[in-house]
């Protein structure tokens, strides 16, 4: 267990402190990351392609030789005792790696069996995980004939079949279609309700806000931004708006105070304004200005405007002349 931990203080499901990764090729995946996910946490770890997310879950879960820092699964420190932390871990690749000629039921039994679990209690276990991911009737079917949606669940029982305290998923919805993901998003919930931590990588910001309780923003190796989702997205203080305008937008747009607009097209009006500000003053302002509106609608997601704000270029800039 961990040394510095204290009695009666909860010990994290992954704590990481300071870590750093310099692949061979001289690239500095992590700069120096902490955090700590909190056990039954379901927990997302969002940013860009390239911005370190595998290469730390590739560390946590033992696969990636970190240059520095510390980790720790459940206070186990993967550097002193690498297999009790990964016998802790669950992990789900991106890439579907299981043998397309096996079928489910020997796929699960069979990675259980690398771990040494004895083949009974394997076979019961393989019963459970496949029901749990509904695929109890599929689990003597050849794995290839599964739909993509099934063979994505099956990477996920698979892992479930040591009883992994911590499920950790690289991005597991990348490039499947929203139907598929929202069957997947069913199965993660009831697993992390029953106890289970979860943390995954995403770059889809919709799957970070509909699952996760906490996330971390990683940008360029660095966290950007860290915390529960709510008071993330409670720091949003603009809004972006839509209006579809009846007849065409003149010229000259109307100067309202506070925000900032510009024309789409000829009949789309892009407006941001601060979020405490009364949008009456803004129908009020185009009213008088002889524009119509016919509808509006919300310009996107706020946790997607967070994250350009934060991972952008201009965001990176400033982060690199505070350092
Ligand atoms: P993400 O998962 O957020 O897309 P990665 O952790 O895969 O990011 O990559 C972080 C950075 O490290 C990228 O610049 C990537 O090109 C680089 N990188 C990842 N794996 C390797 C590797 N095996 N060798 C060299 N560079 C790598």
């Amino acid at each position: 267990m961990s040394l510095d931990s204290t009695p009666g203080a909860t010990v994290p499901a992954l704590s990481v402190r300071d870590l750093r990764k310099t692949y061979g090729n001289g690239v500095q995946a992590l700069k120096g990351v902490s955090l700590a996910v909190q056990p039954g946490d379901f927990y997302a770890l969002l940013g860009p392609n390239g911005a370190g997310k595998s290469t730390l879950i590739g560390i946590a879960s033992s696969l990636v030789n970190k240059s520095g820092g510390e980790v720790q699964v459940f206070g186990v420190d993967i550097s002193r005792d690498r297999s009790a932390a990964m016998r802790l871990i669950g992990l789900v690749p991106q890439e579907i790696n299981f043998n397309m000629f096996e079928k489910p039921f020997d796929i699960c039994v069979n990675y259980a069996g690398f771990y040494g679990v004895p083949r009974a209690e394997a076979e019961a276990r393989a019963e459970q995980v496949l029901k749990e991911a509904q695929l109890w009737d599929k689990a003597q079917m050849m794995s290839r004939t599964l739909s993509g949606g099934m063979k994505r669940r099956l990477m996920i029982a698979r892992a479930m079949m040591t009883k992994p305290r911590l499920l950790i998923l690289d991005e597991p919805t990348a490039g499947v279609d929203i139907e598929i993901r929202r069957g997947m998003w069913k199965t993660l919930k009831e697993i992390n309700a029953a106890g289970t931590t979860i943390i995954l990588t995403t770059h889809y910001l919709e799957e970070a806000e509909s699952l996760c309780r906490n996330l971390a923003i990683i940008d360029r190796g660095t966290i950007v931004e860290q915390g529960p989702m709510k008071a993330l997205l409670a720091k949003l203080d603009v809004e972006g708006f839509l209006f579809d305008i009846d007849g065409h937008l003149p010229a000259t747009l109307p100067n309202i105070e506070g925000t900032t607009m510009h024309a789409m097209d000829d009949h789309t009006l892009d407006l941001d304004m601060p979020r405490a500000m009364d949008l009456n003053r803004v129908f009020d302002a185009l009213n008088d200005a002889g524009i119509r509106v016919r509808s509006m609608r919300t310009k996107s997601n706020r946790l997607e405007e967070l994250f350009v704000r934060l991972t952008g270029d201009e965001a990176a800039a400033k982060r690199e002349q505070a350092a």
